[in-house]
């Protein structure tokens, strides 16, 4: 057998390994593993990156197919990086083409050379020249040359070619013309926004701020995982500045996870104002070539600071020193769909690869990183003690039970928000229920409106008068009468945050209400006017969604309101206790964040309740005992791993059919150790036109888990079933929905 260099790539298809290739005989070196190289695949060619060379392959090497082209001289990728990536397509049983392709900005992914392009921007001279007169024969030219006189004399390519049909398609010519002409100015920008001048000074930290600081500092040369457990207003944050300064003078580079960095700007500002130096954000809010380029100023050691929602912790950094992990216990860190990642969970991976320490913070850690951080895997610190305000705020209970009810109000609640508007306070109503009313029903017959294609009511949106499913999208017109019996008059049943936002504005007309939730701020720029003016006080009364329970800071809260507990203390899922108690701890925690004392109502019919007793007595720290024993007597997470295959199809039979033979391999194989629980239906059924069914995998071991997964996961793609069904395997499922 002839020997030849043999290159593994991955390649972005739904196959679980890498594939063989060639070098040709042209190549003048073998490309490195985390370079991006071309390749035939099938009919077509496509971009993979290399993961590992080789003289043997077990496909006969006549077969073997040559590679097109090297994209790269060094890797993209590198190995660190590569490593980890590796890990996870092994971790999630993801392809490892698809990984790497999650992991890598999409213009990176289409072969664009991975450096920083600046944007190009355009400016008038500053001397004034008679342009009428220069270029009075070049109308084009003349029109350009307005259009950025409209717009204060300056513009970039992205507005340009937003304003195409303004300046003509071919406006690049003729803005060469008029640079050529010497009556503009072209520059190139660097992508990051520049460092502020003068870095701000931080507060003093107080005695525990210091003692956490100097704990963590103790050792930032080797892995280690730290929980930071401080309330709400602690100064988490500035734990985090002064760690990252240190950090940094060492001459390393710094990777802040958050979840939702595009809904709280803030905390981006605060660091770049705070550390003074130019840092890169990388977020769901950037177009393609800005996400390039924050990727490349990390990889390249440009930024020193990366803030970054859940993705960025592919990110490549070389002299990575530490990674903060904000608000840990965040849902959005685990991604639903595709590649079903937990990136809190990798960032300790990496931090572990890489030998270095991870700080989680939050003011509600996951149940899992409590247990973790009390069986001494990760080190337990504590912020007890808010930093401005000296008093936490006082949580009450409001019955519910036979109480008159206006508009979704009970009385008690109406009183107080009466006594704190007229002392100035402000008020945070939090509700997680879009729209007007969950239920639009016939008061003759009792007829309601159900989606035709979701196990769902649909929502009535009385702005847009229509009827809404929130679960698959679908609209339909209000019916001017019910259809079934043609009684005219449909009563709306419940409240949402668009209801209670349009009662408090006829109670209250002498103050601005403004609700936050994903209805109200579509519009671009919306949402930022509406946390502008919560936090500058102008609003007086916040209606919302859990967007506004997500790390904002409104200084004047004085009330807060949790409208509806009911929900979320009887769901069927097995972390829907712990998501309750940690959405009323933080929404409690918005109150009072000044030098007022705050107070928290919370409405329910279920004063008794035993988690809202627990947490209300105990705090959410006596809640996580509590919810910690249950989880071990049910067997599930932290003390069981778990996996979920989940599979829908538009007939329910097909469904059924498939998982009952995956059921079969798994019995086939033998499970030792491991339990299967189901097939059963999802807890929504039918959701946008497919019935959903799932299969549970409990195991108190990993090994196990994984090792029977892995070739079923192979079988399950050879089923004849699987053809008419859609399936994915989440491992470490954040939810059963
Ligand atoms: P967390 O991140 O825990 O919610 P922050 O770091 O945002 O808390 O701090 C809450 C508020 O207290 C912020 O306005 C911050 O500037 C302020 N703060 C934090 N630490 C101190 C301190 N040591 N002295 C004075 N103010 C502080
Ligand atoms: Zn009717
Ligand atoms: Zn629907």
């Amino acid at each position: 057998m002839i020997k030849r260099t043999i290159i593994q790539v991955a390649v972005p298809a739904p196959l679980y390994t890498t594939f063989d290739y060639l070098l040709p005989a042209s190549a003048q070196t073998e490309p490195a593993a985390g370079c991006r190289v071309k390749v035939p695949f099938g009919r077509r060619s496509m971009i993979g990156v290399v993961t590992g060379s080789s003289d043997t392959s077990s496909i006969d090497p006549r077969r073997l197919k040559k590679l097109q082209r090297v994209l790269d001289d060094s890797p993209v990728i590198p190995a660190e990086v590569l490593d980890l990536l590796m890990w996870t397509a092994r971790y999630y049983q993801h392809p490892p083409g698809e990984v790497i392709s999650t992991a890598l900005p999409a213009l990176l992914r289409q072969g664009r050379a991975a450096e920083i392009r600046g944007s190009l921007v355009w400016r008038l001279r500053g001397e004034s020249i008679d342009a009428e007169a220069l270029l009075q024969r070049a109308p084009k030219q003349l029109q350009l040359y307005k259009v950025l006189r409209q717009h204060g004399g300056e513009l970039d390519e992205e507005r340009l070619r937003a304003l195409e049909h303004g300046t003509g398609a071919n406006w690049r010519g003729t803005m060469n013309a008029l640079v050529h002409k010497g009556a503009v100015e072209q520059h190139e920008q660097h992508c990051l926004p520049a460092a502020v001048a003068e870095a701000e000074a931080g507060p003093d930290l107080n005695a525990e701020q210091f003692a956490v600081v100097g704990a963590i500092a103790d050792d930032l040369a080797h892995y280690q995982a730290h929980l930071l457990y401080g309330i709400t207003g602690s100064g988490k944050t500035e734990v985090y500045i002064t760690l990252a300064e240190k950090v940094l003078a060492a001459g390393r580079q710094v990777l802040v996870l958050a979840p939702e960095i595009s809904l709280t700007p803030q905390l981006t500002d605060r660091f770049r104002r705070r550390l003074g130096i130019r840092i890169a954000a990388l977020h769901s809010g950037l177009n393609d070539s800005q996400r390039l380029c924050a990727w490349c100023a990390a990889a390249n050691g440009d930024a020193r600071l990366l803030i970054g929602t859940r993705s960025a912790i592919f990110t490549p950094m070389p002299e990575l020193g530490l990674i903060i992990v904000d608000e840990e216990h965040d849902g959005s860190y685990k991604q639903q769909d595709n590649l079903r990642y937990n990136a809190r969970d990798l960032a300790l991976v990496r931090a572990r690869h890489k030998d270095i320490p991870v700080v989680l913070g939050s003011a509600t850690p996951a149940l899992e990183s409590l247990y973790n951080a009390w069986r001494g895997q990760y080190r337990l610190h504590h912020l007890t003690q808010r930093a401005v305000a000296d008093k936490p705020p006082r949580i009450e209970l409001v019955d519910l039970c036979r109480q008159p009810m206006d508009e979704g109000l009970s009385a008690k609640l109406q009183q107080h928000i009466g006594a704190h508007l007229q002392q100035g306070g402000q008020v945070l109503l939090f509700l997680n229920r879009r729209g007007f009313s969950p239920v639009l029903m016939c008061h003759a017959c009792g007829w309601t409106q159900s989606c035709r294609r979701c196990d769902a009511h649909m929502t009535y949106h009385r702005n847009k008068r229509l009827l809404r499913c929130h679960h698959c999208g679908a609209e339909s017109p209000l019916p001017p009468a019910c259809p079934d019996c043609g009684g005219e008059e449909l009563i709306s049943l419940g409240a949402g945050t668009e209801r209670i936002e349009q009662a408090l504005a006829a109670k209250y007309p002498q103050h601005m209400v403004e609700r936050i939730d994903r209805d109200s701020t579509r519009r671009k720029g919306a949402l930022q006017s509406k946390l502008e003016n919560a936090q500058s006080g102008a609003a007086h009364i916040l209606v919302g969604t859990q967007m506004l329970a997500k790390g904002h800071d409104f200084p004047n809260v004085t009330l807060v309101g949790i409208l509806d507990t009911d929900q979320g203390l009887y769901s069927g899922d097995f972390r829907a206790a712990e998501h309750l108690a940690q959405l009323i701890t933080q929404v409690a925690g918005r109150a009072g964040r000044a030098r007022r004392t705050g107070e928290v109502l919370i409405q329910t019919h279920h004063p008794d309740h035993p988690l809202l007793q627990t947490l209300l007595h105990q705090g959410y720290e006596g809640f996580a005992h509590v919810a910690l024993a249950e989880r071990e007597q049910a067997g599930f997470p932290p003390y069981r791993h778990l996996a979920l295959l989940r599979c829908d199809a538009i007939r329910a039979e097909a469904g059924i059919e498939f998982m009952h033979a995956a059921r079969a391999l798994l019995a086939q194989a033998g499970t030792n150790g491991v339990e299967i629980f189901g097939p059963v239906p999802a807890p929504m059924e039918k959701r946008a036109g497919r019935y959903r069914t799932q299969l549970m995998l409990q195991s108190s071991e990993r090994k196990p888990l994984h090792r029977l997964i892995q070739p079923w996961l192979l079988a399950l793609q050879q089923l004849k079933s699987a053809g008419r069904v859609r399936w994915s395997l989440d491992i470490d499922p954040y939810d059963t929905y």
